[in-house]
């Protein structure tokens, strides 16, 4: 063979290229296939130069895409000729940081089999090691500090690798080949438990993982540091421990989730189905709600009145040797103080959980990003995101056009995520939580700064929420005096945007968007949240129908305390003379004083913004039945959740649904919705079945609206989007009577139906309002 007859190729790869054994894959292809060249790291993904015959270099490219390690993602594989130089072998050079920083950094990822296996053998070299990663799994996201992913740019650069560790890393043929966190006990990251003060205790030789186990089960709450953050930790079967926790950390009602080590634990706990098991068992690792068994064996105060539990298996071998050496679940619930964010910082979560754990188990690697867990359920047989976060952000999303700006979407209030993109890329950030939260805030403005900097994104283009009161408004309004672009994107067109650029539709197509949710800043100045919407990410959105507008009485306050929604509703329909007789244990509960400080508000407007919310909706039904959390709420959304829960379902009929033309659109009245519900109440129906009827009701209601919009030329596909859709029963049926009805219906599946997905339908829908 004679060297004229060779080419040598230019090969650039783009995409979650880094830190996924991405180099070592190259080097075993390029050799399997006879080349010489090299391949190396660069800002834009991976760079290969490959030299060898012509037949041999196109099975080489083919490879590239076809036979990729589990954790690449490919998304673009360009060559160009280059000048053959007559290399006689592969090698792979060291990295080097270019003018432009494209490459992907890749979610954290839970531990390998090869990795777990390494932990549990007794002589192995990483035996009980809880730093032990790989190539193929370990921490990425919540360690990197800037791109080129190299050790360098992470949390890890302060662990000089030791000789053992450095040969794995410098071995082509190692599975810690380059891999960046790689560790052992004698150079890497160590654990230390510590009182609640922070100080370490003396447990002399003993390991304290094994301490930390028995601790746990002796009823102890532990913070525990752990990938993105801490979380706190004890026995759920100890019903002080977890009632301890519940007062310590204010935390009412709203669900503990739970850690298990393996399928068949969280089998003890759950039912589980093969694609729930899916999806405990992905890279990702999330949280997953589960039907809870009778016999589960978890105290009520772990999950009060759910009928779910959150459950997620262990993600990093810290976690498999705990949850090994503990033999049971525990609770794992984010380390925080009601509201507060996760704590993740060493000192500050001494800190904040002070008052709360017993004891800290800290190690000395830092987090660079703090990351919530994610949750997700299954339903219909594909997964719903609940909370897209650790192990999922900041994987791109790709988007079916490319947008023309850099943009920058600023997201909601709560559940706040913000979403930058270029090109077909929308990067969702991790989950950020409730920007009214000073510290909330501080890490929002940091996040949206590493983004920028991890993706190489300079916004030109911001897009934020109408609502003039939210925190991320405001910035959007900062970037827009510091000179870019800015633009308003009503929320519930971007709550449909988000589905349809979730399910990755074309921008032309037109479709009935349902937004049903609990609050967003409408056109008018109203609350909306039970919005129909016809149109497409193209030509925008234009209301078509929405529920009827009630009163918000004390605005906010309506919101945390239910009763006095479903008050104002009764006063509204029956006058404050027949309400005060009305003889239903809402008014009864709630007194004569109650009914006419509402009846004021309704009556002179004051403090009483108007709404046409599907979520104020709940509530007040909620309130009328009478369900835990009516009185005041301890988490968002807790009347309505409360609602499905007692639901004894699914109801074949429901109330009355009536639509009124309105001005070129349509109202839909929800006046007869309460007074069917009085009625019942009256009759002394149990709460269950008014619940049941009330949800059929809702989806009635969804298939009235979308028939009639169809009827105008709405289009046949439609979008459902907003956190009233996190109400699994009201999406099932809503889901089956559409399909029933022949409609085709679009449903979140990456990204969540409530305001932690609001972002990504900013993103596109600014796009398209700058182009038009
Ligand atoms: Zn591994
Ligand atoms: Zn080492």
């Amino acid at each position: 063979m004679s060297i004229a007859l060779h080419e040598r190729r230019e090969i650039s790869v783009r995409g979650i290229v880094q830190g996924v054994g991405f180099r070592p894959f190259i080097y075993a292809q390029a050799r399997q296939h006879g080349l010489a060249g090299l391949v190396r790291n660069d800002a834009d993904g991976v760079h290969i130069e490959v030299e060898g015959a012509p037949a041999d270099l196109d099975l080489f490219l083919r490879s590239i895409r076809d036979e990729a390690p589990p954790l690449a993602l490919v998304e673009d594989v360009a060559w160009r000729p280059l000048a053959v130089c007559g290399d006689h072998d592969f090698r792979i050079d060291e990295s080097r940081d270019g003018g432009r920083r494209r490459a992907l950094v890749s979610p954290d990822t839970a531990t390998c089999d090869a990795c777990r296996d390494d932990v549990f053998d007794p002589v192995n070299r990483r035996y009980r090691y809880p730093f032990t990663n790989c190539t193929n799994c370990g921490p990425r996201f919540t360690i990197t500090r800037s791109v080129p992913y190299d050790r360098a740019m992470t949390t890890m650069a302060g662990f000089p690798m030791c000789p053992a560790c450095q040969r794995e890393y410098d071995d082509p043929r190692d599975r810690r080949f380059h891999a960046q966190p790689n560790a052992c006990p004698a150079c890497g990251p160590q654990v230390r438990l510590c009182d609640c003060a922070g100080g370490a205790l003396d447990i002399g030789e003993e390991d304290p993982l094994l301490r930390t186990a028995d601790l746990l089960r002796s009823g102890a709450i532990v913070a525990i540091k752990g990938l993105g953050g801490y979380h706190l930790a004890c026995d759920p079967s100890n019903r002080e421990a977890v009632g301890a926790l519940r007062g310590r950390k204010a935390r009412q009602d709203k669900p503990f989730a739970l850690m298990v080590r393996d399928l068949d634990q969280a089998r003890a706990l759950c039912h589980v189905g093969p694609e729930e098991e899916s999806l405990l068992t992905a890279p990702g690792r999330p949280i997953v709600l589960l039907e809870r068994r009778e016999d589960a064996g978890v105290v009520d105060d772990v999950a009060p009145r759910q009928k779910t539990l959150g459950v997620m298996l262990t993600y990093t071998p810290l976690h498999d040797i705990l949850l090994h050496d503990a033999a049971i679940p525990l609770v794992m619930t984010s380390g925080n103080r009601s509201d507060e964010p996760i704590a993740y910082r060493d000192d500050d979560a001494v800190d904040h959980l002070r008052d709360i754990a017993d004891y800290f188990l800290i190690h000395d690697r830092p987090i660079h990003m703090r990351c919530d867990d994610s949750v997700a359920r299954v339903i219909g047989g594909e997964t719903y995101p609940v909370r897209r976060s650790r192990g999922y952000a900041p994987a791109p999303l790709r988007m079916v056009e490319r947008v023309i700006r850099q943009t920058l979407a600023c997201g909601g209030e709560l559940k706040n995520t913000f979403c930058v993109a270029k090109d077909h890329h929308a990067f969702l950030s991790h989950h950020i939580g409730d920007l009214k939260n000073y510290e909330t805030l501080r890490s929002y403005r940091e996040g949206v700064t590493h983004y920028c900097r991890l993706f190489d994104v300079h916004p030109e283009l911001v897009a934020y929420d109408l609502h003039p009161a939210y925190l991320s408004t405001t910035y959007a309004h900062e970037l827009e005096e510091a000179g870019l672009l800015a633009v308003g994107v009503q929320h519930h067109h971007a709550h449909i945007a988000s589905c349809l650029a979730d399910n990755e539709r074309p921008g032309e197509e037109r479709v009935i968007g349902v937004a049903l949710d609990g609050t967003g800043y409408g056109t008018d100045g109203a609350i909306w949240g039970g919005e129909f919407l016809v149109g497409s990410i193209r030509e925008g959105f234009a209301r078509q129908a929405h529920l009827e507008y009630a009163p918000l009485p004390g605005g906010e306050a309506a919101i945390r305390q239910p009763w006095r929604m479903a008050l104002a509703r009764l006063l509204t329909l029956y006058g404050e003379e027949d309400v005060v007789r009305l003889p239903i244990a809402l008014v009864q509960a709630a007194g004569e004083r109650n009914v006419q400080l509402i009846a004021r508000l309704v009556e002179h407007h004051v403090n009483m913004p108007l709404t046409s919310s599907a979520g104020r909706l709940f509530d007040a039904v909620a309130a009328l039945v009478g369900v835990a959390g009516s009185e005041r709420t301890t988490y968002e959304g807790q009347a309505a959740v409360e609602l499905e829960l007692i639901a004894r379902g699914p109801a074949h009929h429901g109330y009355p649904v009536r639509l009124q033309p309105e001005g070129t659109g349509w109202v839909i009245e929800t006046g007869g919705i309460i007074a069917a519900v009085v009625e019942d109440l009256l009759a002394a129906r149990p709460a269950g079945e008014i619940a049941a009827r009330f949800h059929r009701t809702m989806a009635d209601l969804v298939v009235a609206g979308c028939t009639r919009l169809r009827e105008e030329g709405g289009g046949g596909g439609v979008a459902l989007s907003g956190g009233t859709f996190q109400n699994r029963l009201l999406l099932e049926q809503v889901t089956e009577l559409l399909r029933e009805s022949g409609f085709v219906v679009y449903r979140h599946r990456r990204v969540p139906t409530n305001d932690g997905g609001l972002s990504l339908g900013q993103v596109v829908l600014a796009d398209s309002m700058m182009q038009g």
